[in-house]
């Protein structure tokens, strides 16, 4: 596996590719887990070359304390990424990607100041610069994301979308540990017992959801979580909404709704969602796709 810290560099080696080549590009900001490798094993399997990013970027965090917080395993992660046949691996430093002078971000209007971008504003405006500037270098053919990031992947499938740029986004179902809670860089941060209480949000999206299958409108679905939510007292929830899943408007009468919660546990903030069709049903919390290997 090649390691380029330098976007020259990593440009060198993307030329250096058959034009025919297919790139498959996993863009993370590193503590690898299973939901990271899952994008990963996707990749690999679907495309000749495998790029991995590793950059936790300063501008998607709301406070310096939190970006300070964030958990970094280079070494690890650099391991990992090898024994999962990534070609090569780009983790630029803070001044590579975002010289002294520089002005341009990408803005997305309202998709990015609802929900998650009401209580962290600001912050789908860092996720898609550092996206539009990664897929700028890498030029992958098909850019591999998590559904755990619902809004994220909302947020990159419009900007490719309204800027007509040449790359598949690919959405991967949410990888989970046997007991519901979502596989998170942040479960790290979570006390044991903190852990223990963290299943709350999915065990909320979990009543929302048959709550929705058993013929439920959005209101009585949101109702459900927010009771399932309240058994919880260390959580603080921030919210627990029903959603459509590209514009992330309320849900209207379509099949795809989106359940989203989050809340903090401690110090420590945690998002969830689970994606329902309303006749097929949605995730189950047992389903071995979800459940880490
Ligand atoms: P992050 O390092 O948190 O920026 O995440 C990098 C990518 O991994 C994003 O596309 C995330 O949505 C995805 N990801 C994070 N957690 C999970 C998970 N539990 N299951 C699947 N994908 C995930």
């Amino acid at each position: 596996m090649k390691i380029t810290r330098s976007i020259a560099e990593f440009r060198a080696f993307r030329e250096s590719l058959p034009e025919e080549a297919s790139v498959g590009f996993v863009p993370t900001m590193g503590a690898l887990h299973e939901g990271h490798l899952s994008l990963l094993h996707a990749a690999r399997a679907g495309c000749d070359d495998v790029v991995l990013s590793i950059f936790v970027n300063p501008l998607q965090f709301g406070s310096n304390a939190d970006l300070a917080l964030y958990p970094r395993n280079e070494s690890a992660d650099l391991e990992a990424a090898e024994r999962e046949g990534v070609d090569v691996a780009f983790v630029p430093s803070v001044e590579e990607m975002y010289p002294t002078r520089r002005s341009t971000t990408v803005e997305l209007g309202r998709l990015s100041e609802v929900a998650e971008g009401e209580s962290r504003p600001g912050h789908f405006t860092g996720v898609a610069t550092i996206v539009a500037k990664l897929l700028n270098i890498v030029r992958p053919t098909v850019a591999f994301f998590g559904q755990k990031d619902a809004q994220q992947v909302a947020v990159v499938r419009r900007m490719v979308a309204d800027l007509s740029w040449p790359v598949v986004i690919e959405a991967l179902p949410t990888v989970r540990e046997p007991d519901g809670l979502a596989l998170s860089s942040r479960n790290a941060r979570l006390s044991p017992e903190e852990r223990g209480r963290a299943t709350i949000l999915h065990r909320a999206l979990m009543a929302g959801q048959a709550e929705l299958v058993s013929g439920g409108d959005p209101t009585s679905a949101e109702k459900a979580m927010l009771e399932v939510a309240g058994e919880e007292p260390a959580l603080d929830l921030d919210y627990a909404r029903v959603l459509d899943p590209d514009t992330f408007e309320d849900a209207n009468a379509g099949d795809s709704t989106l359940l989203v919660i989050a809340g903090t546990i401690g110090n420590t903030r945690l998002i969830d969602n689970v994606l329902v069709d309303r006749h097929k049903g949605g995730d189950r919390p047992g389903d071995p796709d979800h459940v880490r290997r």
